[in-house]
């Protein structure tokens, strides 16, 4: 059954006149979530709605705006300032209040004059992480970045047999998540020097992003109760961007025998909207691996995954180095991909990591692994653009980079379109790059 409804005519517009320019990531059909306050208070954070250049303050909305009594109670939650509460709302709940805030927004609302007093420039708000993430899982369902990765570490084995059969994944860390506008400090750790026979402690000299998005998890199975394929969606809330910081010359001495852990767990960049799984409705596509290749195990499989399970966004990774910002030159695009081509869908991803019982929670967040398309110059990092770091980009300045300099602003975007639909945007994901402390 379709879930396209009236919030997703493209023609829709709303009274905030920013959300109806062309090219606005926060059309009315969009309406993600986000933690702000204002910038330079010291007021407790609270949620909002981005909607063109604008946030609407749920806080102030609550109260100001009239509402079924409904969806009142639903947007308590909201005017508290705890989004992990209402993430554990039914879909048709959460669904319940985006009609409403549709309704609200839309131009001709009886209801524009007391909103008007609800918004804030979005120039004039700090963004915060947008929800308590107990648990951070990532994922590496993106094929073409595991086949060009693993030709690097290992030649002869690129991709591991497991891979076609298990949506692979390791448990990150969420205490070093941080939201778009963040530093990230370049790590020390122990290296091992090519040709050295004894590792040292070092700043990483191969500091690399990872171009990603993050699936926020709404309600939450018991300990012990896998989520079938045909309850994943119930479970999705919504997704970000999501930057996976890498230390490479860390990640290839420790990785083995049991993947990913101080070469990952010192910083992830979120972006501060989640757009939710609703505002994606359109933009569905048909699901299948190769022919040729296995095909799901039965827990894995729905008709409705095989026929709507995947989704198509586009995705796109900048650069501005300091010696760009300070000249005043415009970030330049590395490189684009899409989510198309990752190898599991986000309702495999969740279905399989309650598989064992193991209990999600509202809030929790599952990174999809690096999106890379299948052209060389489709890389989501460094790594895969530099060959392992053998060749050297060039930029428009003239600058080369192998891996990420001191300095250097790596921001994320991703967008939907589509004939037939509004196009909607995710925001950017952003973060500069300090030093390493001294050793
Ligand atoms: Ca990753």
């Amino acid at each position: 059954m379709s879930l396209l409804d009236h919030t997703h005519n493209p023609e829709a517009q709303s009274f905030v006149a920013s959300a109806n320019l062309a090219g606005t990531d926060f059309p009315l059909q969009n309406l993600p979530y986000g933690l702000f306050r204002r910038a330079g208070s010291n007021e407790s954070a609270r949620v909002g709605i981005a909607i063109g250049d604008q946030i609407l303050d749920l806080r102030l909305a609550a109260s100001a705006g009239r509402w079924s009594s409904a969806v009142q109670v639903l947007l308590q939650p909201l005017a508290d300032g705890d989004l992990n509460s209402f993430m554990a709302q039914s879909a048709s709940k959460r669904r319940l209040v985006r009609h409403a805030l549709f309704d609200a927004l839309a131009e001709g609302s009886k209801q524009q004059s007391a909103l008007t007093a609800c918004l804030l420039p979005q120039a004039q708000a700090q963004m915060a992480v947008p929800c308590r993430i107990g648990d951070y899982t990532d994922f590496y369902t993106g094929i073409h970045h595991a086949t060009t990765v693993g030709k690097l570490f290992r030649p002869d084995n690129p991709l591991l047999p497991n891979y076609k059969w298990v949506p692979i994944g390791y448990h990150g860390r969420s205490s070093s998540i941080g939201v778009s506008g963040s530093t990230v400090r370049r790590p020390l750790g122990q290296l091992m020097p090519p040709g050295a026979e004894v590792p040292v402690r070092a700043a990483c000299k191969r500091l690399d992003h990872e171009l990603e998005l993050g699936l926020f998890v709404a309600g939450g199975n018991a300990l012990g109760e896998p989520i079938p394929m045909a309850d994943a969606d119930e479970h999705m809330f919504g997704v970000t961007l999501l930057n996976d910081w890498s230390a490479r010359d860390m990640q290839g001495w420790e990785y083995q025998p049991l993947g990913p852990f101080l070469a990952k767990n010192f910083a992830t960049t979120i972006s501060p909207w989640i757009v939710s799984m609703d505002a994606l409705e359109p933009f569905r596509i048909a699901f299948a691996h190769p022919a040729s290749d296995p095909q799901p195990l039965p827990y894995l499989d729905s008709d409705k995954n095989r026929s709507e399970g995947g989704y198509e966004i586009e995705l796109e990774v900048w650069l501005q180095t300091e010696t760009m910002r300070a000249a005043g030159e415009p970030a330049t695009r590395l490189m684009r991909s899409n989510f198309k081509h990752a190898y599991w869908t986000l309702a495999q991803m969740l279905t399989h990591h309650a598989s064992n019982g193991c209990n999600l929670q509202p809030g929790d967040l599952l990174g999809t692994g690096t999106q890379s398309g299948p052209e060389a110059s489709e890389g989501g990092s460094m790594l895969e653009l530099s060959l392992g770091g053998k060749q050297s980009l060039g930029l428009p300045n003239g600058e080369t980079r192998a891996f990420l300099a001191d300095g250097d602003c790596v921001s994320l975007r991703a967008f939907a379109s589509k004939d037939g639909a509004r196009r909607i945007g995710f925001g950017e994901c952003s973060a500069t790059i300090v030093p390493a402390p001294q050793v």
